[in-house]
């Protein structure tokens, strides 16, 4: 059966076999520190496994996001069309994180949640402190683009593509031969991708297994208001909200939008990082979408650094809740600090796990709250972070699709067909000499050309 299985079923499944045995490793107290089980299977063999899979991803991240981006640039071909995209994108971003944290502190308020709890004593929270504004905006351009590569600085990163994408651009014609080459190395690296999703199940089950069992679900029993006020925040803006702004901007179909978007959705939800989601992003809303990478390739990595309604969402439920809890009234100018600081504290910071919770100190620095409150919600805040970052991803890839649609840079019988980019298959040109001496490997492929159908992975059968 598991043979047979579509790659979205597979990671579906072991989504939740990964769930299960991490919650029951967890409530059989198998999972406790020293014990066999903890030290060889949650932190040996599942740990490494997980570690491996964020780490593949991760890898592709810089030179996708670099590649890609050059590429997109000369697709585009047009500069002043680049910066009507580039500050569409940007509008179209800070107002889905604006619609985001108040939809959260609405339903905070509503539900209000911490009124009349006790607050325990001995809650903690060191701040880490996040880069100023004024540094961020000037790191744009990277003193060293090598470092900022090594480091992933991703607005710098995206600098520096864009002016080597302005620069072929300008050099025009004899350039032609570069832009071909660069087109190649980026199918290259989206064939890694897919080769990487195809191993997805078996990261996404040991990555929920360790973090089932580590966690548990009684943090949550605790904070149970705050939890649900917050998914159902998290579920209202993405379902209602965003797929209302897709609807209305694009006339794209929601039911396929949803679709498509799932794998996408559990990997950032295994990894809690939109950072090393790019990769799988990217590969769908280009090929499964039928988004043009002009588009894609700047849209999806600036979207993972700037854009995160989820993340927003969690600060304007913590800010409520801990003003509750604490008994501090917070006025319009408050709400409206808040709001302002959240979105300006998503555009410096990047799309790795636990990073909203170093905003959420820079917003309770502003409006006068308590840090230390901080370390009330520090414990389900694992949890609650994998659920933000699908929802984050899930901000970049319905914007990316709009502005994509608004500028003709869509191909919607693409998007429309459910078996788009299942079969993943080179489309591109190669020199007929290269073509004669490759032919035995271009016909076959390494392991058989069934290896590109990513439905088919484990049925590869040579007659
Ligand atoms: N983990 C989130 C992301 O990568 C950021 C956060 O909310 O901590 O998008």
């Amino acid at each position: 059966m598991w043979k047979n299985m579509g790659l979205t079923g597979k990671i579906l499944v072991a989504m939740a076999l990964g769930i299960l045995l991490g919650l029951f490793l967890n409530y059989s107290g198998l999972h406790t520190e020293g014990s066999f089980v903890n030290t060889y299977l949650i932190n040996g063999l599942f740990g490494i496994i997980g570690k491996l899979f964020v780490n593949s991803l991760k890898m592709l991240v810089v030179p996708l996001v670099l590649i890609s981006l050059i590429c997109g640039v000369c697709g585009i071909g047009d500069i002043r069309l680049l910066g009507r995209i580039g500050t569409k994108t940007f509008f179209m971003y800070m107002l889905t994180t604006a619609l985001a944290i108040a939809t959260a502190i609405g339903l905070g308020s509503l539900f209000g949640i911490g009124q009349g709890m006790n607050i325990p004593s001995d809650a903690t929270f060191e701040a880490k402190s996040a880069p100023p504004l004024s540094e961020v905006f000037a790191n744009i351009i990277p003193s060293n683009p090598i470092s900022a590569m090594a480091n992933g600085d991703m607005l710098s990163i995206i600098f520096f593509a864009l002016l080597i994408g302005i620069s072929i651009l300008m050099v025009g014609k004899p350039a032609k031969g570069l832009v071909q080459s660069l087109e190649l190395i980026n199918e290259v690296i989206l064939k890694m991708v897919t080769i990487i999703m195809n191993l997805a199940p078996y990261g996404v089950f040991a990555l929920l297994t360790v973090a089932m069992a580590d966690l548990g679900l009684e943090l949550i029993q605790k904070l149970v208001g705050y939890t649900l006020v917050l998914v159902g925040s998290l579920a209202f803006h993405f379902f209602v909200t965003m797929m209302i702004i897709l609807k209305l901007f694009s006339g794209l179909s929601i039911k396929t939008f949803l679709a498509k978007m799932r794998e996408v959705q559990i990997f950032a939800f295994s990894t809690a990082s939109s950072n090393a989601t790019i990769p799988v992003t990217l590969r769908t809303v280009t090929k499964r979408m039928g988004v043009n990478n002009s588009v894609a390739s700047f849209t999806i990595p600036f979207g993972a650094t700037i854009n995160m309604d989820g993340t927003a969402i969690m600060q304007g439920t913590a800010t409520i809740f801990i003003a509750n809890l604490y008994g501090i009234d917070l006025g319009i100018t408050e709400y409206l600090t808040v709001i302002l600081m959240s979105v300006l504290a998503s555009i410096g910071t990047a799309g790795v796990p636990g990073v909203g919770l170093i905003m959420l100190s820079m917003v309770f620095a502003q409006v006068g709250l308590p840090i230390e409150g901080i370390g009330l919600i520090l414990g389900v805040d694992r949890l609650l972070d994998m659920l933000r970052t699908a929802v984050n991803v899930g901000g970049d890839a319905a914007v990316t699709a709009i502005i994509a649609k608004s500028e003709g840079k869509m191909d919607v019988s693409i998007y429309n067909d459910p078996d788009a980019g299942t079969k993943d298959v080179f489309e591109g040109h190669i020199d007929p000499d290269n073509e004669r001496e490759f032919s035995h490997v271009l016909n076959d492929g390494i392991m058989g050309s069934e290896y590109d159908d990513l439905d088919n992975i484990g049925r590869h059968h040579k007659p």
